[in-house]
């Protein structure tokens, strides 16, 4: 049993973390899938989206070749849409809405769709957008993540000038970051980043992280309104013995280090146990056995009918040969020599709670599991000391805010998962969007004061 990296020749890296979702192959098999979308006048798969793309519009105009007219439907709701077709659990949001799916027949494949309208745009960075007149105005904003970007292209496209400081060395944040490599490419990260700031008036500073080569004073000082967007990003502890042994890593990390350093870079397991059943986990899980490790097991203490992740992610890592093992909790890893050896876990079983949620209770029974890797995916915590240290209202570590995204401190807007606690893309772009409509509200009042005196 050993923790190795570089078991795999590049072919084999770029045969398994090729893109899940390829595209339409042809012109004429996006028509098929658009033609059979009924418009419908409610639009159920539009309501559910958190960013509420115009779904029959831009596949009205996808039927009429007119992919520019449907990538600006997309974009103007969305202007990560070429992103979020590819990473968005559809499952659950636009697709599962589908009125189709109410007469038992398959779902108009609406993120396949987004995709070959967005693609082209963002290939070719065509320009989507104008900016309006420079209104002088200038904001500042923490995180280049999909929060971040989406609120910088709403700021510039009202002619406000947008400096964005980001802590890592690239733009993305999540999508960037922290998804797996075969759902969205590290070239296509870039692409879609180049083509948001394709529109002018926005400066990415990397390199920069707030509290180490910045302070929010000094940005309140320079700037007529600060925008927080970092996002959460420190992996929960679990709180056992033995999580401090080899072979012990966050998912959080482990991921990171694949987009950033590289497939044959990362270190992997023969026998890898992955404990959580959120979508981080599927995506640890699934490239773990992806970057060649023998067995993956994911571990979660409730059943299929509380797991945070979606069933066709579920099924990403079934089909990747990953088995589950379900009413499992941690209870201790053991090692040898320093390094992890076996995964200690409670059986559990669930007793409804007095609001009705089934909670696990340890039962006496234990599950052993032979293990070189443990990959801890128990959600994330938010960045609290940035919290405390700026003096933010909160709740729990997540900043909070009033209306959209107005924090304790005037001038200072937040908003996606530094907010919320961790969210889809999605959900992190609509709340960029409501951000700059929170600032551009603010710097008009601010204007009419100063005006007035
Ligand atoms: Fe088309 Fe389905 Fe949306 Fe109706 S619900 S407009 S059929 S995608």
């Amino acid at each position: 049993m050993a923790v190795q990296n570089n078991r795999l020749t590049a072919e084999e890296y770029e045969q398994r973390f090729s893109d899940i979702h390829p595209p339409f192959e042809t012109r004429d098999a996006a028509l098929v899938d658009a033609n059979r979308c009924l418009f419908c006048y409610d639009a159920p798969c539009t309501k559910s989206c958190p960013t509420g793309i115009n779904v029959p519009k831009f596949i009205k105009q996808i039927t009429t070749d007119n992919l520019k007219g449907a990538a600006y439907t997309i974009f103007s709701s969305n202007i990560m849409g070429g992103g979020c077709a590819k990473v968005c659990p559809v499952e659950k949001l636009c697709e599962g809405a589908c009125v189709y799916n109410l007469m038992e027949e398959t779902a108009i494949p609406i993120a396949r769709l987004q995709r070959y309208a967005t693609e082209p745009a963002i290939k070719g960075q065509w320009r989507m957008f104008e900016r309006k007149q420079r209104t002088g105005k200038k904001v500042a904003i923490i995180g280049a993540g999909p929060a971040g970007l989406s609120c910088a292209h709403a700021l510039s496209r009202e002619g406000v000038d947008v400096t964005i400081y980001e802590k890592e060395a690239k733009g993305g944040g999540l999508m960037t970051y922290g998804i797996a490599a075969y759902k969205v490419t590290p070239a296509f990260c870039e692409e879609e980043v180049s083509f948001i700031t394709g529109i002018g008036g926005i400066d990415i500073r990397y390199n920069q992280e707030l509290g180490k080569d910045i302070l929010l004073s000094a940005l309140q000082e320079e700037y007529d309104a600060v925008y927080l967007a970092f996002g959460v990003g420190l992996a929960r502890q679990l709180y056992i013995p033995g999580e401090q042994l080899e072979g012990v890593v966050d998912a959080i990390s482990f991921i990171y280090d694949i987009r950033n350093s590289g497939f044959p870079a990362v270190p992997v397991g023969d026998q890898v146990a992955v404990i959580g059943m959120g979508m981080t986990a599927i995506d640890a899980a699934t490239q773990a056995r992806r970057l060649g490790a023998k067995e993956v097991t994911l571990v979660y203490r409730r059943t299929q009918q509380e797991m945070p992740c979606t069933v066709a992610e579920m099924d990403i890592a079934l089909l990747d040969g990953c088995k589950i093992i379900w009413l499992a909790a941690p209870a201790e890893i053991i090692g040898e020599n320093g390094k992890a050896t076996q995964l200690i876990c409670h059986s559990v079983r669930l007793e409804e709670d007095n609001t009705g949620r089934r909670q696990p209770v340890l039962t006496d029974e234990k599950i052993v599991l032979p293990v070189d890797m443990v990959i801890k995916a128990a959600g994330q915590m938010p960045f609290e000391q940035l919290i405390y240290e700026n003096q933010l209202h909160h709740n729990g570590g997540k900043i909070a805010v009033t209306g959209n995204g107005v924090t304790s401190i005037n001038g200072v807007f937040a908003g996606g998962d530094c907010v919320n606690g961790g969210k889809e893309v999605v959900d992190a772009v609509q709340a960029g969007k409501e951000g700059a409509a929170a600032i551009l509200a603010y710097l008009q009042a601010d204007c009419h004061v100063s005006s007035s005196h």
